[in-house]
Order: C-alpha cells, then structure tokens, then sequence
C-alpha cells in the first residue's frame, strides 16, 4: 500500500540504506527508501525533440469522461472481479501454491475483460512460510497472548525464546536506551497507531514494524514484539512485512493484537520484571516463480504511449486479501474495461503486480523488463489503499501539467473529490521503481478511516467491501484514465518526491 514517507524519516534516515534493490519493497518504507536512490535527473528543456505542450481537456472530452463517471456510479463489475479473486484464490502469499493459483485467475479473468496482449510476464520471488507460532507472558502474571510473526520474520528454535521484556514507546525511544539494559531482552515496541483518514496514521507507525527488529537487534535484543500496526481493538493481530538490515542479526519479531499489547504493557506497568516465551515457525523457504499479469486497452493513434494502472495481485496469509488488494485490482481492470469501447489515444496498460508485500519483486522486475519503455509511460497510478471512497486526487506531474490535473480533479467534484497536492510520494509502492524515469503519477486517495482495522489481519475478508464505494472509485479512475489517455500533450516529467520537513 501507499505510503507518504515523511513521517518515517527521522526513524528511517539512519538506516541510510546501502542497498536500494534489497530493501525496495517493504511496503510502508520503501517509499522513503528508495527517495535516497540515485536517479537520474529529468531530461533538460532544450535535449532531444521539443516536449510537447502540456495537455488540456477539450469539451468533447470532457462531456466522455463524464459519462464514464455517471455511468459507473449506476454499477459496475468491480465487486464480481475483486469477489472472484478472493472466493476463488482467496489468500495468495508469495510463492505460494495459492500465488500461482491468483496468476492463472488474473489471466483468465482479463482476457474475459477482452483485454489485448494478456501475458504473463516471469517474476522470481522470496517464499516465506508463517508455521505455528505462540506467546506467553511466564511472569509476574501468566497467560497466553495472540500474535503473528512480521512477515519474513525468522523462526525461533521449536523450544521459543523466553527472555525479560523491555518495553519501548518508539523507534527513537528504543535508539536511546542503554544496549547494557536491552542486551539479551526481548523488546516491545509499543507504539499506537492513529486513525487518520489519509495514509498519516500509518505512516507514523509503521517504521515500528519495518526498522523495529533491526534497531533493537544492534542493541542486542533477542526478539521484538510489536503492538500491532492498525486501528481495531480486536484480538487480532496485523502482519506486514519487516526488513533485516545488512550486517545486523537477523532477530524474531510478531507483532500482538492491539488487546495483547495493551496487556502487556499493562504488566511492565506493574514494575515486576516480566518474562515471554515467543515460538514462531516461520521461516523463508528460498525462491519461487510468480508473475506479473499484463492486459491492454491499445492506444487508437499512439499506442507506445502507455497509460499504467495498476494494483498488486499478492496478499498476506491471514485473511483472504479482499481490501488488500482484491479491491484494487477490481478497480483498475472494471475502470480500463469500461474506456475500452472509447478507443482512447494512447494505450491503457493494466498490471497486476507479483509481490507487493514482501519486497517489491513484481514492480521492480516491470521496471527491468521494461526500462526501455519507460520514458514512453506518461502517466502511472495504483490502487492500493483499501476500498474506501475516493475523496482526493493527488498528482506529481511536471509544474506545466498541474493546470490539467485540476481540470481532472473538477471532473470528479461532483464525487467528492477534491485536489490534493503535487508531492505525492510514489502513487502506489509498485510504482515506486518507475520514479528514476521520473514516470509522472496520479493518485486516488481513498478513504482509510476504517481500512486499517482489518489491514494485513485475518479480518481483510470480502465483507469489508462496500460495492457502492468501488463503483464510486471506477467512477473516479475511468473519468481520469480516460481523460488521461486521450488527451494529447506531456504529463512529466515528473519532479523529485521532496520529504516534508
Ligand atoms: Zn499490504
Ligand atoms: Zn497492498
């Protein structure tokens, strides 16, 4: 999923990452990760031929998109395709029986779209395993707690880890304790996630679970246990996926249900000493083949100009991946099915990306395959936030396109639409790899009050999803994508993401 890194900075600058390709991919740092990787910078004004002027919506066009909009919000096929998904894979993790399974579906499925060029495209990636896993608090109180290891975590020996907790308010808070008191403990980074409407809450949050293990482990803790990353106050945990830093030992990390944290926390709040037994089974089980599923609306006139929408066909093993990322793939097939008939311009290019959850592989194996094309990518989105309504577009397109990403905002007022700024931060994490082309984004942002409840939990099943609010966001994308694709002029390219301060 999408998120605004600007928040994870000061956790994250010290992780100053060497690698750029083994990190990518951690959804919710990669973002920040890869703002550090060198690109190249956008092509001067006066090089090659002269850029063409920047685009504006025509009536004629204008009144299409329009159509398009009012047309979805009557209903469309959005549900029946992320209900397919979920019903017939369900959950997809990658490299699983059940990933191969959700490659075969996306295949099907798009050529019954009547897309053009279906294919898969060969995308090699890390296969984890969850195994049996358990906590237990041994003391001063004993009692069993509910938890999830962090995808990618290593197991612990069959026999667990009993060690003596110490408990951290923060990432920063953990860095300036004393390694003499966290040597040989098991840390709890308990950090509560807030509810916010946008990706903030998230973004606050999440280097807890991405940096959390490596931080505690060069302090020389024996495992971390997190306060799960989500809204709810179920017992229930949420996964999601956490990243070893090079040269740091590999440590075991789960994150508790929201519940669980609060009663361990309330433990150390006695000022006994309190003891843990952690087990997990996870372990990675080497490479596997996946894909990235491709279909096409071709471009009527320029059809090497590619207009990419996407979303990622993976999942976490708990739920049944229905808000992450069923829905998007719905939203951006059902919204490219609709244009189809319109014969827009340029081609409307539909990714289905392999393993967004646990390292990018699909996005960053699309930006491989296709680094010769993507200077003739002029414009990218994805939707990855759940399935709530869209209520702003967000944009980073070149300053001389801004004009027409308000004209498109205009275009979805009247869904509640309002527009944001021109700094997003990637417009998807699988697109995140495309930002050295300075390939020119959009982004739907979608409402997350409630996503995070469910996100990465065995709570992100199929009745979370609102068909109403997906027709709302097909609405949204056909108008924009069509809009997009048919309008002639450049988008990009797309200026450097800058951090907020
Ligand atoms: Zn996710
Ligand atoms: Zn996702």
């Amino acid at each position: 999923m999408p998120v605004s890194p600007s928040a994870m900075k000061r956790s994250l600058v010290s992780l100053a990452v060497a690698t750029v390709a083994g990190i990518a991919g951690i959804a919710g740092i990669s973002a920040m990760a890869l703002q550090s990787a060198p690109s190249s910078p956008p092509p001067a004004e006066n090089a090659g031929p002269a850029p063409s002027p920047p685009p504006s919506l025509t009536a004629e066009i204008r009144a299409r998109a329009a159509t398009l909009r009012d047309e979805a919000l009557r209903g469309t096929r959005a549900y029946e395709i992320a209900r397919s998904l979920v019903v017939e894979v369900g959950p997809r993790p990658a490299g699983s029986k059940a990933d191969a399974a959700a490659v075969e579906w996306a295949l099907r499925k798009m050529k019954e779209l009547g897309f053009a060029n279906v294919r898969a495209e060969k995308v090699t990636v890390p296969h984890w395993v969850r195994g049996q896993e358990s906590g237990r608090i041994l003391a001063p109180y004993p009692q069993p707690v509910v938890l999830a290891a962090l995808g990618g975590s290593v197991g612990t020996t069959d026999e667990g880890i009993e060690a003596e907790v110490i408990e951290a308010a923060s990432v920063e808070a953990l860095d300036a304790l004393d390694p003499a008191r966290v040597r040989g403990k098991i840390v709890f980074l308990n950090v509560r996630m807030e509810r916010t409407r946008d990706e903030k809450g998230y973004g606050d949050a999440v280097p807890a679970r991405s940096a959390g293990p490596s931080h505690a482990a060069r302090l020389g803790a024996v495992a971390v246990l997190i306060r799960s990353i989500g809204t709810d106050r179920d017992r229930v945990p949420h996964t999601g996926g956490t990243r070893y830093e090079e040269g740091v030992p590999r440590i075991p990390a789960a994150a508790l249900s929201n519940p669980d944290a609060d009663l361990l926390a309330a433990q150390v709040a006695s000022g006994k000493p309190v003891t843990f037994r952690l087990k997990l089974g996870s372990r990675l089980l080497g490479e596997a083949e996946s894909a990235n599923v491709i279909g096409e609306v071709r471009g009527r006139e320029r059809p090497e100009e590619i207009v990419l929408i996407a979303c990622h066909l993976d999942s976490w093993d708990l739920g049944t991946g229905a808000l992450d990322d069923a829905a998007g793939c719905g939203i951006v097939a059902e919204a490219a099915r609709r244009i189809a008939p319109l014969r827009p311009r340029r081609t409307i290019r539909v990714v289905f990306f392999a393993n967004e959850e646990f390292g990018l592989s699909g996005a960053r194996a699309y930006a491989e395959a296709h680094a010769g094309e993507l200077a003739k990518h002029v414009l990218a989105a994805e939707s990855d936030f759940g399935a709530g309504r869209v209520w702003r577009l967000r944009s980073r397109v070149a300053p001389a396109a801004l004009p027409f990403v308000g004209q498109l905002a205009e275009l979805l007022r009247p869904l509640g639409v309002e527009q944001g700024d021109n700094n997003e931060s990637s417009g998807g994490a699988d697109l995140i790899p495309l930002q050295p082309a300075h390939v020119p984004v959009l982004a739907f942002g979608q409402d997350a009050t409630h996503y995070f409840d469910w996100h990465h939990t065995a709570n992100d099943t199929l009745d979370k999803i609102d068909p109403k609010e997906l027709d709302q966001n097909v609405a949204a994308w056909a108008a924009v994508i069509y809009a997009a694709a048919e309008t002639p002029g450049t988008f990009g390219p797309a200026p450097d993401y800058v951090p907020e301060p």
